[in-house]
């Protein structure tokens, strides 16, 4: 069996080692510039755009990340050969540790204390209620559904959004457009873990975050450009919006003369909110080809059509 790897990072020989390790008796090929070599399977992560081009023994083409919005930016793969990303992977405990951690500093007001430490002020608010303090999940696939449980047992309303309606207990679920201004009404905090894709670009604009109570807040993991900045920025300046965590950027390192910088009331974070863990990832890819050369049906395929 005949692998085709490209891995533009720093990590490329953890990567091939790991690969090596989990795939005994596979032949391994670092993908570079005009290479004439027939391939099984392919796994990459941003592809440039060549990489498939000439592949015409490709059984399946995996996608080293759950979201695939860089992927399909760059290449569609052959006909008839499946695409699969990532599902969770080790990624969603990270989730729920930082989305925990986003939502509990809001409720708790450390960012205003924080503020307030600047300017050596000591004053303390009142608490808020758990009941008051609704986290709405945009986005109810492995990592949205699986970050919306985790926070029921913070004591936290907990509601979710999704294109498909969705039964998940303890979860008050909407579905599809029409949903989403009602969804949106009752969220105080909104935790953004949709797909990038051409639906779903922009969706956090001026409009539907101005459907948000006024004081809520913001979080999002899922990808920049799910969010129209200065929609974003005009919100928080006139107070609408009180806070917002950001962990994904339009363009990323985010330059050093974007205003979420030095905005008050945005807190960045470098795309670190879940970061893919190499063993969990080649332990999930190994498991899916060995199914695959087996005959057995594998989950996680892309849907071109939907782009995720
Ligand atoms: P899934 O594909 O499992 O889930 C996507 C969810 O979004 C589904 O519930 C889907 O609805 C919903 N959705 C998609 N399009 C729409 C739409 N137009 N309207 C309403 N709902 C929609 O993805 P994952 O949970 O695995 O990952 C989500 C994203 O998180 C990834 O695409 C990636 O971009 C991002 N991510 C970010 C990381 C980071 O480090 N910041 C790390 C890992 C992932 P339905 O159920 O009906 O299909």
């Amino acid at each position: 069996m005949k692998l085709l790897l490209y891995i533009p990072s720093k990590t490329a020989d953890e990567w091939y080692a790991a690969f090596a390790r989990a795939l005994p008796g596979a032949e391994l090929r670092a993908w570079a510039p005009g290479l004439d070599w027939q391939a099984d399977y392919a796994t990459f992560w941003y592809p440039p755009r060549d990489l498939l081009d000439g592949q015409k023994h490709l059984k399946a083409a995996f996608n080293l990340g759950a979201g695939v919005d860089g992927t399909l930016k760059a290449l569609t793969p052959p006909p008839g050969v499946p695409l699969v990303r990532l599902e969770d992977a080790g990624m969603g405990r990270q989730m729920d540790e930082y989305v925990g951690w986003a939502v509990m500093r809001y409720f708790r007001r450390l960012d205003e204390y924080a503020a307030q430490q600047a300017r050596s002020e000591w004053t303390i608010h009142r608490p808020r209620k758990h009941a008051d303090f609704v986290v709405g999940m945009m986005g109810l696939g492995v990592l949205g559904a699986r970050v919306a449980q985790a926070i029921l047992p913070l004591g936290f309303p907990v509601r979710g959004w999704s294109g498909s309606a969705k039964s998940i207990e303890g979860i008050r679920t909407f579905a599809g457009a029409a949903e989403l201004p009602a969804f949106l009404g009752g969220t105080q905090a909104l935790v953004c873990m949709l797909p990038l894709s051409p639906d779903t670009k922009g969706l956090l604009n001026r409009t539907t975050l101005g459907q948000l109570p006024r004081g809520a807040y913001v979080i999002n993991v899922a990808r920049g450009g799910l969010v129209v900045d200065d929609d974003l920025l005009a919100l928080l300046d006139q107070g609408h919006l009180a806070g917002t965590t950001l962990d994904v950027f339009h363009e990323e390192p985010l330059p050093a003369s974007h205003r979420f910088w030095s905005h008050p009331k945005v807190f960045i974070t470098p795309h670190c909110s879940a970061l893919t863990l190499i063993e969990d990832s080649v332990a999930q890819v190994a498991g899916k080809i060995q199914r695959l050369e087996r005959g057995e049906a594998v989950t996680g395929i892309v849907d071109l059509r939907r782009g995720y």
